[in-house]
């Protein structure tokens, strides 16, 4: 046994605001690790020589060699060695789903809790914000240009690592900010807009051209991209287009997709009305139907709102809901209550076509489906009615058809996503990349991350390679 595997220290547990004080603000909830906490953490890492965390990161960040830093407080050269992977770890550090991923590869975790690899990241990401970093190597120019359409987390990625080869990057945005859904759909309580605005201006650093309000499809065509200048073009626009149920009363007012719902609130700061001019309307109950982290996060965000109940509707069970564990107990802890087993059959609405109650179906688990989990079975004679005032359905986000319908020849799956190799993001149009939700569906950020540093590579080769 070797001198590091005998430290015996708990995993650190992340500092976080008081529930009932949380549900009244948009703050963020996590607080981070203090030095103390980072340092006693690190101290659990058994760095070991063949890493088996590193194989859980989509981005292969280098995990015990930035911790190694943190026990020797060389912070700069901590963050040195994880931007040579990974340009937003501010982001991954609050919002990766690491249990999932590095952390459940962790050796430590075999007999006790895994070291906390993503807090130890957001430690040191933010040390940086404060204490500013040491630079990023960056290529000589090579003079070729390439267009990136949509600035989520794939387009970012894909732009800083050619930029950093020396190419001249510019990203075509449709939105007025940046971001994708780290602006647009991630509320402020758990990943900050300056957080994501400070980590995009450092790819800016790099030299990358953000053109904003920018509708790639209506305002210039990926062909005329190509034709104007630009040698190849990376297409990462994600997969923003809200699914509906298809049930009747669903355009009664007072229903939102929660791409609406969330965008309002985190982008156009409604919760700050009438200082920002979008108002939305939260009545006292709300039903949220889903349970992946979109809908967990709004039905955290309906309570911030001033929602007296907030629900989740979900037709299986605890076990098999998709949102992250941390923040369903987070939500329990801030009051969201839940409602498994249980999906919507109709919108009841009131004599003024507003939303007055969800009639609701009880289901059972029957047999796995293609997913592998159970699948819901409806319980005969089970229907009820729940008054609630506002909806927001949150049941996925398929891929925005505008560029491959504006694109000839590119390539688009039956849900409409396009058709792109994995190992290098090409499609089926030469010069013509794409990757992250727009490719997978909807995902999470360091996949599409994970998609747009091969991307990268793949078109730098292409450039080369002209
Ligand atoms: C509410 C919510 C919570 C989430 N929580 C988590 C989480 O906790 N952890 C996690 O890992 N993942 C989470 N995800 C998923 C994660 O955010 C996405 O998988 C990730 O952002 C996908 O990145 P992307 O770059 O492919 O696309 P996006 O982030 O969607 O970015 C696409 C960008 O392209 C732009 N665009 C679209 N069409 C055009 C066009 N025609 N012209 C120009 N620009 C265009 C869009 O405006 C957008 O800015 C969450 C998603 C949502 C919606």
């Amino acid at each position: 046994m070797s001198l590091r595997e005998e430290v015996r220290v708990e995993r650190r547990p992340m500092p976080v605001q008081d529930p009932r004080v949380r549900v009244g603000n948009f703050d963020e909830v996590a607080l981070g690790y203090g030095e103390e906490d980072a340092l006693l953490e690190a101290s659990r890492c058994l760095l070991c020589r063949k890493p088996a965390c590193i194989q859980g990161c989509p981005v292969e960040v280098e995990i015990p060699a930035f911790i190694g830093h943190i026990l020797k407080r060389e912070y700069r050269q901590a963050i040195a060695v994880i931007k040579k992977k990974n340009n937003l770890p501010a982001v991954c550090g609050r919002v990766c789903p690491q249990e999932n991923q590095c952390e459940k590869y962790c050796v430590r975790g075999k007999k006790e809790e895994p070291v906390a690899i993503g807090r130890l990241e957001r430690f040191v990401a933010d040390w940086e914000l404060q204490n500013g970093g040491g630079g990023v190597e960056k290529a000589a120019p090579t003079g070729r240009r390439v267009a990136v359409v949509g600035s989520g987390p794939a387009g970012l990625t894909v732009a800083a690592d050619l930029a950093r080869l020396g190419h001249e990057v510019t990203v075509f945005e449709a939105l007025h900010t940046p971001g994708g859904v780290l602006v647009y759909g991630i509320p402020e309580f758990r990943l900050p807009k300056e957080v994501v605005r400070q980590e995009i201006d450092n790819i800016r650093k790099l030299g990358v051209a953000i053109k904003t309000n920018m509708v790639v499809g209506k305002t210039v065509t990926v062909d005329e991209l190509l034709d104007g200048g630009y040698e190849a073009v990376f297409i990462g626009t994600g997969a923003g287009l809200p699914y509906f149920m298809n049930i009747p009363g669903e355009n009664l007012n007072g229903v939102y997709s929660a791409n609406e719902f969330l965008t309002r609130v985190n982008l156009m700061k409604a919760y700050r009305f009438p200082e920002f001019q979008t108002p939305v309307r939260v009545g006292k109950k709300v039903a949220v139907i889903g349970a992946g982290n979109v809908a967990v996060d709004c039905a955290r965000t309906a309570l911030r709102l001033g929602a007296e109940e907030s629900w989740i509707l979900y037709r299986r069970s605890e076990k098999e809901m998709p949102a992250r564990r941390e923040e369903i107990d987070r939500a329990r802890e801030e009051g969201v209550r839940f409602s498994l087993l249980t999906a919507p059959v109709r919108i009841l609405g009131d004599e003024s076509g507003w939303v007055r109650a969800v009639k609701c179906r009880r289901f059972e688990l029957g047999e796995p489906d293609e997913s592998g989990r159970r699948s819901p079975v409806p319980v005969p004679g089970s229907d009820y009615d729940m008054e609630i005032d506002t909806v927001v359905v949150a049941i996925g986000q398929g891929p925005n058809p505008l560029v491959p319908q504006s694109t000839p020849g590119l390539e688009v799956n039956r849900k409409g996503n396009i058709v792109a190799d994995e190992a290098t993001g090409r499609t089926t149009r030469d010069g013509v990349f794409a990757g992250g939700d727009i490719v997978t569906g909807a995902a999470t950020v360091i996949q599409a991350m994970g998609a747009g540093k091969k991307a990268a590579r793949a078109i730098h080769e292409y450039l080369l390679s002209k």
